[in-house]
């Protein structure tokens, strides 16, 4: 594991940081704890030394999972950062009644990083006018929290007015080879850089958009390539490579891809990826810029929809279909998993349209025309009614194999 500075303190963090927002899930649903706390000991013990999570992600288990995870003297192993949520915050008093609650799930006297959670103009100048740097400063003086930041999401002239607001040891990020002109971009992680802050980059595979199965024109460039590279190595290199980040934080849940990201974290020094390199990202940005039709990185900070629409899963299953070419099997996936077959109904089709979620996804998406996209692509017309149609079908096949298995059961004994 490599290890960067961060500028105003010296404390040396690993450069991959242990994303704790998309944990690992049973098969028959919720989150699988043993398997998260495993992950995450087992990196901590291959040198990572940075966790992030935050009150939203699993809608608090995030925090629950991570304050068991590091008992048995883990810890003090790891620095932890977790975020204050400005949705949940009408007075100033609600700032230390989080903090207080977070100090106690997580079962620690002080949080390592503590950032304001997804500002952005609106969200900033309401915290600012509730006097959250009066907050900030008294939280550190008490020693509730050792360095303070703030994850963004906002444009770049709110991001420099928040850098020069505060004496902020760090701030977060979402950088990638996709968002270079996106929010802070390339022009806020050299500006916060320039002013002494460590940054942290999240959603560095744009929520695993630019890892696993890639085009078949993305696959033609990475072949080019003179070292091989999985995405995810390619992804993550271009991120580390930058000598302004401090940690790029990956939401891991496999435990391949733990072992994947420490060996190339391993090698990621500033500058390390050649001209020749840095070109056939270039091309591959080109590439998924043209084909990919939602930037939804699947931060579920939109759910739960009330009307029950799945709404990352509806974009990414249709983001698939248009980067791998009208792909038919994420169709046949789509109806599978949001048609109502098995479990509750959740596809796009069920908007009501409250657009509710639209006033909080960090990247600003048009969710209710996006999914109105989604809903002619992968459903088309008289859906519910096909639906009606597939359900039955299945009802009756279930109804058939239930009644033969009696059968397949006593025929030992006739034996
Ligand atoms: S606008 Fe549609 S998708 Fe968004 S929360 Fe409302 S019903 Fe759900
Ligand atoms: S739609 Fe927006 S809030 Fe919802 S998962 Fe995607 S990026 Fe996140």
């Amino acid at each position: 594991m490599l290890y960067r500075k961060v500028p105003k303190t010296g404390e040396e963090l690993s450069i991959l940081g242990y994303g704790y927002m998309r944990l690992p899930r049973k098969i028959t649903g919720g989150v699988d704890e043993g398997r998260a706390i495993a992950q995450l000991r087992h990196a901590i013990d291959l040198g990572v030394n940075y966790v992030d999570t935050a009150p939203l992600y699993h809608l608090g288990k995030s925090e629950q999972i991570l304050g068991k995870a590091l008992a048995d003297g883990y810890r003090g192993r790891i620095n932890i950062a977790t975020k204050l949520p400005p949705w949940s915050v009408r007075t100033s008093k609600d700032m230390d009644r989080i903090l207080d609650s977070q100090l106690s799930t997580l079962h620690t006297h002080a949080i390592d990083y503590y950032l304001l959670h997804s500002l952005a103009k609106e969200s900033w100048e309401r915290l600012d006018g509730l006097g959250v740097l009066d907050f900030l400063d008294a939280a550190k003086r008490e020693g509730r929290c050792r360095n303070a930041g703030f994850s963004f999401h906002g444009d770049f002239e709110t991001f420099r007015e928040i850098v020069n607001a505060y004496e902020w040891e760090f701030c977060q990020i979402q950088y990638n080879y996709l968002d270079e002109r996106n929010q802070a971009g390339t022009e806020g992680l050299r500006y916060a850089a320039g002013k002494r802050l460590a940054v942290m980059v999240m959603e560095p595979l744009r929520g695993g958009n630019l890892a696993g199965r890639v085009p078949e024109e993305v696959e033609r460039i990475w072949g080019e390539a003179p070292v091989k590279r999985s995405a995810a190595a390619w992804g993550l290199s271009w991120v580390w490579n930058h000598p302004e980040v401090t940690v790029a934080l990956s939401g891991m849940n496999e435990e391949a891809h733990i072992e994947e990201n420490i060996r190339v974290a391993s090698g990621a020094i500033p500058g390390f990826l050649t001209a020749e390199e840095i070109a056939l990202v270039e091309r591959a940005r080109d590439v998924y810029l043209r084909l990919m039709k939602v930037a939804c990185t699947g931060c579920r900070y939109c759910m739960p929809c009330p009307s029950g629409v799945a709404i990352p899963e509806c974009f990414s299953l249709y983001n698939s279909t248009t980067l791998f070419s009208g792909d038919r099997q994420f169709r046949h996936q789509y109806i599978g998993r949001h048609g109502g077959i098995v479990g509750d109904r959740s596809y796009a089709g069920l908007c009501s349209g409250c657009g509710r979620c639209e006033k909080i996804c960090p990247q600003q998406i048009p969710i209710r025309d996006r999914l109105k996209d989604v809903s002619r692509t992968m459903e088309g017309r008289g859906f519910p009614i096909r639906l009606g149609i597939v359900k039955t079908a299945f009802q009756v096949y279930d109804a058939v194999q239930r009644f033969r298995r009696p059968g397949k059961r006593r025929s030992p004994e006739h034996h």
